[in-house]
């Protein structure tokens, strides 16, 4: 698009942030009116794309970044979508209905999406000026890592979450030597089960990754050999590449200094609407109702970017649509499709439907009168669809039965029991 700095740009739909959600968000409103002006501003260089490959198969091989693109350029100019690239935004002026780029040009709008995402949590333990310390965001963050995981190379990676893990799994693949550290007393203590966790580090142990689980990085240094020294206070790990996947925070700095209302994350409703009536925002940034908690959450993943990204763009043309979706992620170690769908956070028991030591098992909350909180499953979608009819339904399990794999889930649940057809 010809605008160079300083220029006066107008646009009946805004978008800020070119991620997966800015990218649903114009394409769904270009789908549903093809001739109404979209403009979709993002920073980054690349055109948009979708990041879970970065951590999974982007690692292995450049071949796979195509992937990663869920549209080509072509699409854009042919579907008409406005897009500035390399553009970063600095504020908001919402009486006048303008934004402000960094390079001193500006944007009229209409009506505005916010969907800016999250960045990679940094270290604030000490890092020493020669240290290199990875983080995984972005492509060209993992352009630069697939450079330094190389066969043979110590990796040290700082962070037992999602990211440390198949982050992880790809550096085992690559023939690297790997060591995890996490401050928890367990892996992937924000968002899976504890059983479940550990059935995880059994997995990659057997591939041959060291964990370190409890210990804290106090200082990060490159030493005279050219080597990162990772203090734990109770040791060290030596590595020629340190890798921090320590957490994400949402960039919700343009809508509080916009004066929108910010509460770990960009308050909005179920329609997508901050407390703006022209300002909406989707993805990651956003602070949403979720019915099954029955409370605010801000939720990291792929899943509300695709579809509050679609709610938000239906409402900015006037629907009144709401995002009502169930919490559900998936992530790929080694061999193994790990998906959770609802909440662990709710206070259930835990119960295990199958072989925690098999590559193919499933774990419950479920509440005292039998409700579906969440499900976690290894390799089994088929617990993950059906559980979701399940909670959709309302449905009451009995957990003794749900204990016996070979009664199908049906008739795991009591008499009265309600299954929602399939959306
Ligand atoms: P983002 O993808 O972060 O996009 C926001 C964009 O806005 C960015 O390009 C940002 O640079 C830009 N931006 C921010 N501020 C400005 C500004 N002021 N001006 C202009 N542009 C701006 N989820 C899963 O469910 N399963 C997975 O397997 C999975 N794997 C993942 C692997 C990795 C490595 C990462 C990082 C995330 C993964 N996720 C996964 C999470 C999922 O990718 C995110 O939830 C999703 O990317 C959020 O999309 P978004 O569009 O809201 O934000
Ligand atoms: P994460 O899942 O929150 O895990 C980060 C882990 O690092 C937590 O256990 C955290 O412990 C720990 N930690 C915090 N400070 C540390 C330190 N100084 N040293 C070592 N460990 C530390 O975050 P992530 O793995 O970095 O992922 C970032 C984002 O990408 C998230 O939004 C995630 O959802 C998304 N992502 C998703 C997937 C997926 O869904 N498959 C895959 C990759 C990435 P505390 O809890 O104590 O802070």
């Amino acid at each position: 698009m010809n605008t160079g700095p300083k220029s006066t740009i107008a646009a009946s739909y805004v978008i800020v942030g070119a991620g997966q959600a800015g990218r649903r968000a114009a394409e769904t409103i270009k789908e549903l009116k093809p001739d109404v002006d979209v403009l979709l501003i993002g920073d980054e260089e690349h055109l948009p794309y979708d990041r879970p490959p970065l951590s999974k198969q982007v690692l292995l091989n450049e071949e796979h970044e195509e992937g990663a693109f869920i549209r080509k350029r072509e699409f854009y100019e042919t579907s008409g979508i406005r897009l500035l690239l390399g553009r970063s935004v600095q504020s908001i002026d919402r009486d006048a209905h303008r934004i402000y780029l960094t390079d001193g040009g500006h944007v009229i709008f209409g009506k505005l999406l916010l969907a800016t995402g999250s960045r990679s949590r940094r270290l604030t333990c000490n890092v020493g000026e020669a240290s290199k310390v990875h983080y995984l965001r972005s492509l060209s963050d993992a352009r630069l890592l697939r450079k330094e995981m190389i066969d043979g190379r110590r990796i040290a990676i700082l962070g037992g979450g999602f990211i440390g893990l198949e982050v992880g799994a790809a550096a085992r693949a690559l023939g690297c030597d790997v060591t995890i550290v996490e401050p928890q007393e367990r892996l992937l203590k924000r968002s899976l089960p504890a059983i479940l966790a550990s059935s995880v580090q059994k997995l990659h142990e057997a591939m041959g990754v060291r964990f370190l689980i409890g210990r804290t990085p106090v200082s990060v240094e490159r030493n005279g050999d050219n080597q990162e020294v990772v203090d734990l206070d109770v040791g060290v790990v030596t590595a020629d590449v340190v890798i921090a996947g320590i957490g994400s925070q949402p960039n919700t700095e343009l809508a509080e200094t916009a004066g929108l209302e910010v509460e770990n994350g960009i308050v909005v409703d179920t329609r997508c609407r901050t407390c703006d009536p022209d300002i909406y925002a989707a993805g990651d940034v956003t602070a949403h109702f979720s019915s099954l908690l029955g409370r605010r959450v801000r939720i990291e993943a792929w899943q509300v970017a695709e579809y509050q990204s679609v709610v938000a763009a239906k409402n900015m043309l006037g629907d009144d649509q709401e995002y009502e979706e169930l919490p559900w992620l998936w992530s790929d170690q080694y061999q193994w499709n790990i998906q959770a769908l609802g909440s662990f956070d709710l206070p259930g028991e835990i119960y295990v439907r199958g072989d925690s030591a098999s590559s193919c098992f499933s774990v419950w909350n479920v509440g005292p009168e039998g409700q579906v909180y969440a499900v976690a499953a290894v390799n089994n979608g088929r617990d993950i669809s059906v559980a979701r009819r399940l909670l959709k339904g309302g449905a009451r399990l009995i957990p003794s039965k749900l204990q016996q794999p070979a009664l199908s889930l049906r008739e795991c649940c009591s008499g009265h029991t309600r299954m929602a057809s399939t959306p």
